[in-house]
């Protein structure tokens, strides 16, 4: 094992001083087992009131504009004509606001195979509904207490049980802007939540957790799921908020996954973001409106193609499956594989 570089050590510390929770330092080596090599395709969900001018729900969640269907419904077709599933982390919050067209969406997900998971975006909602369901501030991913975090997540819990399914059980949580903080992982075992997919240094929140790692588990046995990043030059990294790519060839973005992968190993998950608008254009004011070309779809529609034929799309209660049958390697955040 190599050591590690002054930079990574520095970030080590400073992640575990921040959290206060050291990442587990067992581990085994990344196996090769001549697989495909595997990917989460994951979307947010989400209806941010600034990214609409009215009807949030129908044009931001659903992709509806009048009477035609794009954005989310359109990706979902896309990844159903190839049989891949999308794991979706759906703002629960979102049903204060739009109700039960918001648990409505939701059993079309399920019962159109893709995997729910719970995400959510406290701050859109007006705060008194918070202290309606006894909380003293607005729920905050990245500062709660142990006993906000417990009863965030039997809020959210809540609400997905008003969906009428029997296949579907909540096993990950996403925060809003990736946030989260000790609390939050010491928490989510109690509400059978096994798998993070927070950790992403590019996010805003996370700028001082630099190391770049695929999945890795904490002490408490969470299985984090890290936004994927690979560094390109000293300066320069490419993540994997698939967006970015539209404009790039089809051969330099598979350059670009195997680069990840000749990085991290062939074991590693390659986790990508998808936002249930990036099927959208947005306009000068930040709305998101219905394309003005069918770019991005081509876009799409060759880029899951290249996806489906190439690797395994897992979704994230595949990865708690993978795991049970002992299928999954998880880095040792401290080699030298890191960066
Ligand atoms: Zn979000």
């Amino acid at each position: 094992m190599l050591s590690l570089s002054h930079k990574q050590k520095f970030a080590l510390k400073y992640l575990s001083k921040k959290l206060d929770f050291q990442p587990t330092i067992a581990n085994t080596a990344l196996k090769e087992n001549g697989e495909k090599k595997k990917v989460v395709v994951s979307v947010d969900i989400e209806a941010l009131k600034i990214r609409a001018d009215n009807n949030h729900f129908e044009k931001l969640i659903i992709g509806k504009f009048g009477d035609r269907y794009h954005g989310f419904t359109k990706l979902m077709e896309l990844s159903e004509k190839l049989c891949m599933r999308l794991s979706c982390f759906y703002d629960f919050c979102a049903y204060e606001t739009y109700g039960k067209r918001i648990i409505d969406f939701a059993e079309e997900i399920i019962h159109r195979g893709h995997d729910l998971q719970l995400h959510a975006h406290p701050g859109e909602i007006d705060r008194l509904v918070w202290k309606k369901y006894g909380f003293q501030r607005e729920p905050n991913c990245q500062n709660c207490t142990m006993k906000e975090a417990d009863m965030f997540f039997e809020y959210l819990l809540n609400i997905f049980s008003k969906i009428n399914t029997t296949v579907s059980q909540p096993v990950s949580f996403r925060g809003n802007s990736f946030t989260f903080n000790r609390n939050i992982l010491e928490s989510m075992p109690k509400y059978g939540l096994r798998v993070s997919s927070n950790y992403y240094p590019r996010s805003q929140f996370q700028q001082q957790f630099n190391i770049l790692c695929p999945q890795f588990t904490w002490p408490n046995g969470i299985i984090e799921l890290p936004i994927s990043i690979v560094p390109s030059s000293f300066f320069y990294y490419h993540y994997f908020d698939i967006c970015q790519f539209i404009n790039t060839p089809e051969f330099l973005i598979k350059i670009i996954i195997e680069r990840f992968y000749r990085k991290f190993g062939n074991n590693a998950i390659l986790v990508i973001v998808l936002h249930s608008w990036s099927l959208l254009d947005m306009t000068n004011s930040g709305y998101f409106v219905p394309p003005a070309n069918n770019k991005r779809i081509l876009f799409f529609e060759k880029f899951f193609n290249m996806l489906s034929v190439e690797y395994d799309i897992v979704t994230i209660s595949d990865i708690i499956k993978l795991n049970s049958l002992g299928n999954l390697s998880f880095c040792n955040i401290n080699s030298a594989k890191l960066l």
